[in-house]
């Protein structure tokens, strides 16, 4: 929403809190069939997308949330070549994955196509690796995608997105995280965004208890700053099947054969480490 027409604001009722960005023009204004999807010009964040009211990437932070969405749990698997990534319509996470040469598949599933058409436009930076011959595009409910898929076709499924809420909603549920368990391959691991720690610590205990009534052997969450979010700090609950996801490949990580402005070895360490309240 915009409380007058120079600033987009979102609200967080249940806080009582708001985050506003002050912006030149509006580039785009598309109701699909699933979403309202809008992308302004701002004065100091870049490009906005936001769905439904709701920021969902911005040019000058998305690159902290794309890396923390995908190179953890990249680095976490012993050698990961399959990859899904349920939503990230914005196609940055799709990016991110595909650095990684060891993966020889990346199939992204985003329910409204709609958002990546708007990425196309106006976040080009985002969509820069969809012509990777590695890169396969599809347009479906990733609920009904991944129960449909075959035992065993994934070494990860990364869940990128919106909150629980609407289309997303079925994506929190145990139900899902047992599709993809069994749509993962032994020492397969799920990451999916787990929203704010300040504010949605309820939505993130489920996650891990829906996880593990799901059968994944062991979660942790990482932390990580995201303005643009509520709270402005953000999450990425891993699941692991048949491995714990709370060591990583270090030397890997810290010899990374590509460039990130974020993530590095001691980020992700430090994304591991979580303050007290959330430790219990
Ligand atoms: N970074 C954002 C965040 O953390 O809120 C999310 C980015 S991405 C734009 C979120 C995507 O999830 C949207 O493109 C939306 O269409 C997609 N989505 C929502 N429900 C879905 C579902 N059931 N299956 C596939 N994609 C879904």
């Amino acid at each position: 929403m915009t409380l007058d027409k120079n600033w987009y604001t979102e609200i967080y009722p249940a806080d009582g809190a708001a985050f506003s960005l002050k912006v030149k023009k509006k580039l785009h204004d598309v109701q699909t069939p699933y979403q309202h999807i809008e992308v302004y010009e701002t004065e100091g964040f870049g490009t906005l997308m936001t769905i439904d009211g709701l920021v969902m990437v911005t040019d000058r932070d998305n690159f902290i949330y794309h890396e923390m969405m995908s190179h953890p749990v990249l680095f976490t698997h012993a050698n990961p070549k399959n990859v899904l990534i349920i939503g990230g319509g914005d196609c940055g996470t799709l990016r991110e994955v595909l650095k990684h040469p060891g993966v020889v598949q990346a199939q992204q599933v985003d329910i409204d196509e709609g958002v990546t058409r708007a990425a196309e436009l106006h976040f080009p930076d985002l969509v820069d690796s969809n012509s990777d011959p590695r890169a396969e595009l599809y347009f479906d409910d990733g609920i009904k995608w991944v129960a449909d898929a075959a035992p065993g076709s994934y070494d990860i499924i990364i869940v990128d997105s919106t909150d629980p809420v609407g289309p997303a909603e079925g994506l929190f549920s145990e139900a899902f995280f047992r599709s993809c368990h069994r749509a993962l391959r032994d020492g397969g691991l799920i990451v999916q965004q787990s929203e704010s720690p300040l504010f949605h610590q309820k939505i993130i205990n489920d996650m891990h208890s829906a996880m593990r009534r799901a059968g994944f052997d062991s979660t942790l969450t990482l932390n990580f700053p995201q303005c643009s979010y509520p709270s402005g700090w953000w999450s990425a609950t891993l699941a692991g099947k048949g491995m714990a996801p709370t060591s990583f490949r270090e030397q890997d990580a810290a010899r990374k054969p590509f460039k990130t402005l974020y993530y590095n070895a001691a980020i992700h360490r430090a994304a591991m480490a979580l303050p007290e309240f959330m430790l219990r």
